[in-house]
Order: C-alpha cells, then structure tokens, then sequence
C-alpha cells in the first residue's frame, strides 16, 4: 500500500537509510511509526498499540515512560550539558558512574572507560588488549576467539567479533585474526545422545584445540556474551563457561564477557555472569545501563589490563583512543538515575518473580505447538524456536522468512516481535513487565502463531 503524500511514512521512503532492513522491500512495504510509548507498550502513528515483547532491541529495562529518567537528563542539560573527558577532564557524572559500576561488578575491576554503543564498547575493548599486549612484549599476542552466532555489534572490529553471515557477506569481514569456534546449542549442535555436560566438555575441548593449534602465544582473548542473543537467545550448559573458563586461565587468555544484552537483571541475576559462572577480565555493557533513555555504553577492566594500557600510554605519552562523547554528561547522569531505580526499585526482585512466570507460561501455551522446536530461557529472556520438523529439529527453508512472517502477524495482534537467526523468536520485555502484561503478550503471540500455522498449511 502506498502511504499518502508527505505523510511520515512517505518521507521515510523518500529519505530513511534504515539498519537491518532489506531496502528495496522497504521501498515496497515502507515503515512501521512508532510515536510515544507507555509502560510496556509503543503506539503507532495510528494510535495502535503494541506490546514490545523485546523492550525495543533488548534496551527499554524501564518501559517508555519513566519520568525520573526524564528528570534526571533535564537536571544534568541545565547544570551541565557536554563535557568530556580527554586529557583528565572529569566531571561528577562521570565518575559516578564509573564507582558505581565498579561497585556492582561480577569480578574484581579496576577501572571504567566509556562509549556510546556496544559496538564501540567492544571494538575498544579489542583495542585495549591489542594495546596492552604490545606494551608489555607480547606483541604476538593478539587473535580473538568468538563464537558462530555471537553478536557483539557491527563497527569492523565488532563485526569481526560476529559470528554471524549477514554481517560479514559483502562486507570483506572478517578482519583475519578473528576466529570462530562452535556454538553452545545442544538443541542443534549437540551429537545424538551427547548429554548436556559432555557437550559442554567437547566444547571447552574444541576451544583449547583452537588455542593450540593457533599457538597460546598468539591467543589474547576469548570473547562471549552469557546468553546469546540475536544469535536466538541460545543458553549454553551450565557448565560450558566454568570448563572454557579454566582453558582460557592455562593459557593465559583473557575472558571478555559481553553484557550488553544480559547486564542488569535481564536474567535474574545483575549480570549474566553470575548466572553463567563467568569470572570475566573485561567486561562490556550498555543498554539497560541507562535503559537506553540515552546512548552511553562501557567497558570495565581489571588492574592486569588497567596496568597495561597505563604502562603502554607512559612510554607513548598518551593513550591514543576515546570519543568526544566518552562519559557525555547527560547519558551518565540518566545511567546513574537508571541504576539507582534498578536498586531502590527491587527490580532483581521482579525480575525473580516473574522471570519464572514468563518461562512457565511461555513453555506452558507454545512448547507444544506444531511450529515450536524449543522454548529456552531464564529470568526475563527467552527464544521461541520455529521449525518445520520438530522430530528432527529442522527449521524452515530460511527463504521462506517464517520468523518474519510471524514478526509481521505479531504486528496485527498488537505485539513487537522480533525473528532472531534459525526463526527463533526472542522475547526479552521491559523488566517492569507484570504478570498481567505477560499473559496478555502471550495471548496476541499466540494469536499470531496460530494465524502463521492456518498459513503454513
Ligand atoms: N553486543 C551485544 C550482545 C548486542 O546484543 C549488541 C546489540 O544488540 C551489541 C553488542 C552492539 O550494540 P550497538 O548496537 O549498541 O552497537
């Protein structure tokens, strides 16, 4: 349907390069307008209302309507509204935030530095190890293992890190260096009778079979977020990262955990460390770090890699790396407004009682489904797997675009869905999400699936 004349819609078209989108179907079909958002819902252009079943992109922790966060941005624009933070500039936000983060780590950290996307975030983490390991003389010291379905962003670092094709076809990526080993999915990867825990085995196996093979000397850092995500929120065994874990300790590598998506809550615990067993060297974060109010992202590093970098910006006098918006006053400020709600909030809390509560129900009204594979999940993220053979766990011809299809339905029913890798659907909904809201969601989800199976047959 064309939209009419100098309408948003026809503007977009005329205009908008988007993200993630197939563009010239995007000239066809034209955008979905989001104009305000409450709670947990968004409404359209329309005034139609949706459930956002994956709090945007994993990011709206607190819904679409927290005023203290408002509050807290407007404060800081009056008293402050850029500095930055180069040459030893600093301001309170700024180390606020940087002392509550420490505060709140899985493992012992030393220091903070500051981005504005997860993608910068971990192309500067990347770059602090690369760094680091040239200042203390192991300049030979520098592949990076990561995972097939890893996401980690898509600035060309980032994207390297990325286990995924569509960010690396007709991109040249990824750069060399970078390295992938198997996905920690027993669902599809896991041999026929392989339980849980020997799969997990062979993988930490494969994982030192990698460092070996490269040579430890070479190996600077594994790379891992605790649950993936827009690979299709795929938990591994409970004992795959303790087991990789200790690989990585013998040779020397360092664990990069990636909490992007897990980080505050998300899975019941305040990272996905902790309730994956990681014990990270540097850890990655934004997002729900300021409930994506305002973009601000960070990485946390331990004294070992603290110390390096210092060692190598003292023989160089500088250390040649920062963005003008490092710490920005105004997203700092909003970060910390969003950790304190996090706190006085109890929302570790809500999260324990109805995390449980959306996996029961989601694992309740759809693991029987003649399209579901897999229901997986823990606290308040989840996939719903759909495949075409559930005996033999087959998926859909990925050209059939099923997992878009049912994103498209979800639109109808009054729910934002979003279609990961392998038309597994993940859910991932603002963490003040009441029991009501959930079955309300999973009634227009199961609304849609119904629809998509009369469609499929
Ligand atoms: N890491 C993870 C785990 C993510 O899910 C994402 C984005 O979804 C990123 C990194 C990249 O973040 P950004 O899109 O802010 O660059």
């Amino acid at each position: 349907m064309t939209p009419p004349r100098n309408s948003t819609a026809a503007r977009d078209i005329a205009y908008a390069l988007h993200p993630y989108t197939d563009h010239k179907a995007h000239l066809q079909n034209g955008p979905l307008v989001i104009n305000r958002g409450k709670g947990v819902r968004v409404y359209d252009d329309q005034g139609k209302e949706y459930i956002e079943s994956v709090a945007g992109l994993w990011c709206a922790s607190l819904g679409f309507d927290n005023e203290r966060l408002v509050q807290a941005a407007a404060a800081q624009m009056r008293k402050l509204p850029f500095y930055h933070a180069f040459t030893a500039k600093s301001h309170e936000p700024l180390v606020d935030l940087s002392e509550m983060l420490i505060e709140r780590a899985p493992a012992p950290m030393s220091k903070v530095f500051f981005a504005n996307s997860g993608s910068e975030a971990n192309d500067s983490a990347i770059k602090m190890i690369w760094y680091m390991n040239n200042a203390i003389g192991r300049p030979e010291k520098k592949k990076i293992i990561a995972r097939l379905k890893g996401y980690h962003g898509i600035t060309l670092a980032a994207a390297s890190l990325t286990g995924l094709p569509a960010n690396h076809k007709l991109f040249d990526l990824p750069l060399p260096g970078f390295h992938h080993v198997s996905t920690p999915h027993h669902y599809h990867n896991a041999r026929p009778g392989e339980s849980e825990e020997d799969f997990a085995t062979r993988l930490a196996e494969e994982v030192e079979a990698k460092i070996l093979a490269e040579g430890p000397e070479t190996v600077a850092a594994f790379w891992a977020e605790p649950i993936m995500g827009a690979g299709g929120v795929i938990l591994p065994p409970a004992t795959y990262f303790p087991k990789i874990q200790a690989v990585l300790r013998k040779y020397d590598v360092l664990f990069v955990v990636d909490e992007v998506i897990c980080g505050f809550w998300r899975t019941g615990n305040y990272w996905g460390s902790q309730t994956l067993g990681i014990q990270p060297d540097i850890l990655v974060c934004a997002k729900a770090l300021s409930a994506s109010y305002l973009p601000i992202s960070a990485v946390l590093v331990s004294e070992t890699v603290f110390q390096g970098i210092a060692e190598g910006s003292s023989s160089i006098g500088t250390w040649g790396h920062g963005f003008t918006y490092s710490g920005h006053p105004v997203p700092a400020a909003v970060a910390i407004e969003t950790l304190k709600i996090y706190d006085e909030a109890d929302i570790g809390g809500h999260v324990r009682r109805v995390g449980p509560y959306m996996q029961q129900a989601l694992r309740e009204r759809f693991a029987g489904h003649p399209l579901v594979g897999e229901v997986r999940g823990t606290g308040l993220i989840a996939g719903v797997e759909l495949v075409e053979d559930k005996a033999a766990a087959r998926n859909f011809d990925p050209s059939r675009k099923v997992g878009a299809r049912l994103s498209k339905l979800g639109e109808k029913h009054g729910v934002i869905m979003r279609a990961m890798t392998n038309d597994s659907m993940g859910f991932s909904p603002p963490l003040i999400i009441t029991e009501a809201e959930i079955d309300e969601m999973l009634d227009r989800v199961g609304r849609a699936l119904d629809e998509l199976a009369v469609e499929l047959r």
